[in-house]
């Protein structure tokens, strides 16, 4: 029988750039992915009251989410989850083994029905981690199979854009269709790395830095997507 994939819907509900006039922005990312009925949130936002501010706006519901991955415990990204918790008890939640064992107490007080990331392994449906990756602060990123090549998304991408990319290729050996998220770069250009990586498409945001942001539209050119709040890809 024909198996027909589901479309991949990214929304930006969290990040520090504008985009949709009628969200607010605060420093801090997150997005939430749907594919058919099935509803992932990758990382919280800052703050509680933005996150559940803009997700009204877009008309997404906090209790209708599957599953939670946070991909690392900086603030900016962890903020928000009290808010979805609240609404949302028994929630599977997806934190790197890393994580502070306070945290990990806290969050299942809350309710959420947290699950250690150690390696790359399927989380859900066409759904994968990358695990933890880097020496420094450890991050866990987000990979999804779909029609056209794997999309990857980074929460701020401490161990290294590239990095992180290598181990995609090397761990799930298809082509990167898309790169999304906080590439953490500053004024470094990594823009002929990606190509090099095969990186078709490029959708960076968060704490990427303005002057690497340009570096990668100039490479890019009609495959680069101008990420902020409110963006839908
Ligand atoms: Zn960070
Ligand atoms: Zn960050």
């Amino acid at each position: 029988m024909l198996e027909v994939k589901k479309k991949v819907t990214i929304t930006i509900i969290y990040d520090n750039n504008p985009c949709d006039n009628r969200l607010r922005t605060a420093w801090g990312f997150s997005c939430l992915i749907e594919k058919g009925e099935e509803k992932v949130l990758f990382d919280t936002g800052g703050d509680t009251a933005t996150l559940i501010e803009n997700m009204g706006i877009l008309k997404k519901e906090p209790e209708s989410i599957d599953l939670i991955v946070l991909s690392h415990p900086h603030a900016d990204h962890t903020g928000g989850l009290s808010a979805i918790l609240r609404q949302n008890k028994g929630v599977k939640l997806y934190l790197g083994a890393s994580f502070p064992e306070s945290f990990k107490v806290w969050a299942k007080e809350e309710g959420a029905d947290v699950i250690e990331v150690y390696k790359a392994e399927e989380i859900y449906k066409d759904f994968y981690t990358t695990g933890e990756l880097g020496r420094g602060i450890k991050e866990q990123s987000l990979v999804m199979k779909t029609e056209r090549g794997l999309i990857v998304i980074t929460g701020c991408a401490h161990p290294g854009i590239v990095s992180i990319l290598q181990e995609v290729r090397r761990e799930f050996n298809e082509k990167i269709y898309l790169v999304l998220g906080g590439f953490h770069l500053g004024e470094v250009d990594v823009s002929k790395d990606l190509r090099r990586l095969g990186v078709e498409r490029v959708a960076p945001c968060h704490c990427t830095g303005n002057k690497a942001i340009a570096f990668l539209e100039r490479e890019y050119g009609n495959d680069f997507i101008r990420n902020g709040v409110g963006r839908v890809i």
